[in-house]
């Protein structure tokens, strides 16, 4: 076997082997070692790294630079500088000094930051985070350098969502370092991963543009559903169309050149639905990753005259889009979520699955919280969408494993039956890696080697749930610890105690069945889970003193900072609903209604027409069809007024419903109008017609 390489493969990239061709040999060195250990930058060698780095990006095409950041309303942010410095009248360098490299001051007033700043202190600092490369957005007529960072307030409160997930990696790193000592671990590196599968639809820009809903509010507030959407299951891993295709190609050209992953592309389940997965990393990079590969999807989409649709639930009816966040820590180099050939990287395993298994359990409302959101809330929880209740999947396997445990017997699998599995002793049953997502209805699934959590929506930073389980399962791995600790006589026997104890306590989260049966909402309240339906009971959580006091424990937020969260994720969601519903609004009555009445004139008209006649045919399908759209245009103006009240009045759960009740009837007259005149492109043009 040999191998071809990839030719451009990360050239856009501020690399190690950037580094060390563009920097001199100790100054390489140096900045090497700062970005494998996380450090901050040794001040003496910022000017040297910062003018090495500008030249390498002019090369590029750059003119310009950027701290680029992911500010708390899930986005990136960016502010570009010149590299330009004059020197004399009508004259100038490019010039770019090591203290743009290392921090930045920017004005921060319009960033949301939940109270955290008062406009008088607007100021806000950006941070280099050498973990991630700095590397270069090209554009038409040119290139911007980025420098990856965190962004803070005067008071040096968080306002971005790096910075805690970086501070979750150190407590997660402290625990699983503390936990390896005592299997007599030699010391070694802590890699927490994070695989993100992308779903997002795509739609013709020229059908987009024509949808008022679809531009203000990234999803359709109308929209009968078509005879055909996705009853056939035609759509998923079917053959892709060319002009999708050179889309996925150019995408994943793009990416290449800036070092991302991009491994997989196929049809999703839904007509019109996609999904792109890199192959996972380290996870501080393969967030930011996550975050340019949703951006190159949106840019690339309009050049190709599509728009790329990352909401989370952009059409009703068919699926909504996720983002599977496969999770995974190694130790040394071997992933501690895979079983291992012998009984000490079995008992490692076992540890460190009820650890996590403990931590949902515990936390659930934690990892709920982060999956908050608006347009999450309808692919999970509200309206018909499937409950909101975190729970595990492990397959059969490891259930077994996890009631032999509980017993004290090895499963009754294998004719083994009655065998007691000595954890650190006994070797386990083969796994079979699971890569037939066996359970697609679980939000938190064990597939193999790593967790599959899938309740994220296709539009959210992943930070911010990977942050909550990082933290939670750092609680519980020091939770073991210090039970380990406690306990006198041979560390085997104490460990297999504890493994029996936890599964005891925490296997009430463990679920094997279809989570979006009717029954599950009733089972899970009866085993004591929490089911936080929508986005403002999500995020209470973050109220919550005990969590506060978790995520100070760990440094990863302070109760300021997660008081500034709880602020920010509410008022998105009570703007996002009014956006929607007046957008709602605006379109029944100012596109809508005046087709309805239009054609109501018509047909009442002729109907007058066929009467004064006296004809013999035509009266009765006339009269039928006027009195249909004549009681559908009552209704649509009732329906408009009520919407406009709750708006002035009422609470956004009211809104919603209003919003809701509109939507059938404008649904309702999309199939009675004349289809010529319907003043939006339907379901079945936008997710066939690409
Ligand atoms: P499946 O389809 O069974 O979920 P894949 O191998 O296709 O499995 O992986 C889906 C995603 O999970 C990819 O992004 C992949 O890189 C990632 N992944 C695989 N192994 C790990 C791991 N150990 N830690 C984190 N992510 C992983
Ligand atoms: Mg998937």
């Amino acid at each position: 076997m040999s191998d071809t390489k990839i030719k451009g493969y990360g050239e856009d990239v501020f690399s190690e082997d950037a580094i060390k061709a563009c920097l001199p040999k100790q100054v390489a060195a140096k900045l090497l070692a700062t970005m494998r250990e996380g450090k901050p930058l040794d001040p003496s060698i910022a000017d040297a790294v910062a003018s090495g780095m500008k030249d390498w990006a002019i090369a590029k095409g750059a003119t310009h630079f950027t701290h680029w950041f992911q500010p708390l309303t899930g986005g990136t942010a960016e502010k570009h500088d010149a590299f330009l410095e004059p020197t004399g009248p009508a004259q100038a360098v490019q010039r770019f000094s090591g203290k743009n490299l290392i921090g930045g001051e920017t004005d921060a007033s319009s960033f949301p930051s939940g109270g955290l700043r008062s406009t008088f202190e607007a100021r806000g600092y950006t941070a280099w985070d050498p973990t991630s490369p700095a590397f270069v957005k090209r554009h038409a007529n040119g290139a911007t350098l980025c420098i990856p960072t965190a962004f803070c307030s005067f008071t040096g409160d968080t306002l971005d969502m790096k910075t805690p997930l970086l501070r979750s990696l150190q407590a997660l790193t402290r625990a699983v370092e503390r936990l390896m000592a005592k299997f007599g671990q030699p010391k070694a590196h802590v890699a927490v991963t994070l695989g993100a599968e992308q779903e997002y639809f795509l739609v013709d820009r020229s059908f987009y543009l024509e949808r008022p809903d679809l531009l203000q509010t990234g999803r359709t507030v109308f929209g009968a559903a078509p005879a055909k959407h996705q009853q056939l299951e035609d759509h998923y891993f079917g053959a892709i169309k060319p002009r999708v295709l050179k889309f996925m190609s150019e995408v994943e050209q793009r990416l290449w050149q800036l070092g991302i992953p991009a491994k997989t592309r196929h049809n999703e389940v839904a007509p019109a639905q996609f999904e792109l997965a890199p192959m996972f990393e380290d996870l501080n990079l393969a967030v930011d990753h996550n975050m340019m590969i949703m951006e190159v999807l949106r840019q690339t989409a309009e050049s190709n005259g599509l728009v790329c649709l990352l909401h989370e639930k952009p059409f009703e009816g068919v699926n909504g889009s996720g983002k599977h966040c496969n999770w995974s820590v190694a130790y040394g180099g071997r992933n501690l979520l895979t079983p291992g050939d012998n009984p000490r990287e079995n008992a490692i395993f076992l540890t460190m699955l009820l650890s996590v298994i403990r931590a949902i359990d515990k936390h659930a409302d934690i990892l709920r919280m982060t999956t908050a959101g608006a347009g999450n809330d309808h692919r999970l929880g509200a309206n018909e969408a499937p409950p909101a209740i975190i729970s595990i999947f492990l397959g059969d396997e490891l259930n077994a494993v996890i009631d032999s445990i509980e017993s004290g017997t090895r499963g009754t699998k294998g004719g083994e039956r009655g065998r007691k599995l000595r954890v650190g002793v006994d070797t386990l049953p083969v796994l079979p890696k699971d890569t037939t997502d066996r359970n697609r209805t679980s939000p938190f699934a064990f597939t193999g080697n790593k967790f599959e959590f899938r309740a994220p929506g296709s539009s959210q930073n992943c930070a911010q749930s990977q942050m909550a389980l990082n933290t939670i399962v750092a609680e519980s791995v020091d939770a073991i610890c210090d039970k380990l600790e406690a306990m006198k006589g041979d560390f085997n026997e104490n460990l297999q105690k504890l493994l029996q104890r936890l599964v005891k306590a925490h296997r009430r989260v463990v679920f094997s069945g279809d989570g979006y049966s009717a029954d599950w909402p009733k089972e899970a309240a009866k085993r004591g889970l929490p089911n936080l339906r929508d986005t403002p009971a999500a995020l209470e959580p973050l109220r919550d003193p005990a969590n506060i006091a978790l995520f100070e424990k760990y440094g990863v937020l302070s109760a300021t900072e997660m008081r500034s969260r709880w602020e920010i994720g509410h008022e998105d969601y009570l703007r996002r609903v009014r956006i929607e519903a007046s957008v709602a609004l605006e379109i029944a009555r100012s596109m809508v209604r005046p087709v309805v009445a239009d054609e109501f004139s018509r047909l009442a008209n002729a109907l007058g027409q066929a009467k004064a006649d006296g004809l013999k045919y035509g009266v009765r399908g006339l009269t039928a069809l006027s009195s249909k759209l004549g009681a559908g245009l009552d209704d649509l103006h009732v329906k408009c007024d009520r919407l406009e009240k709750a708006l002035a009045h009422s609470r956004y759960d009211a809104q919603l419903k209003a919003m809701e009740d509109l939507r059938r009837t404008v649904d309702r007259l999309e199939g009675l109008v004349d289809d010529s005149r319907w003043p939006m492109p339907k379901y079945r043009e936008m997710l066939f017609v690409y």
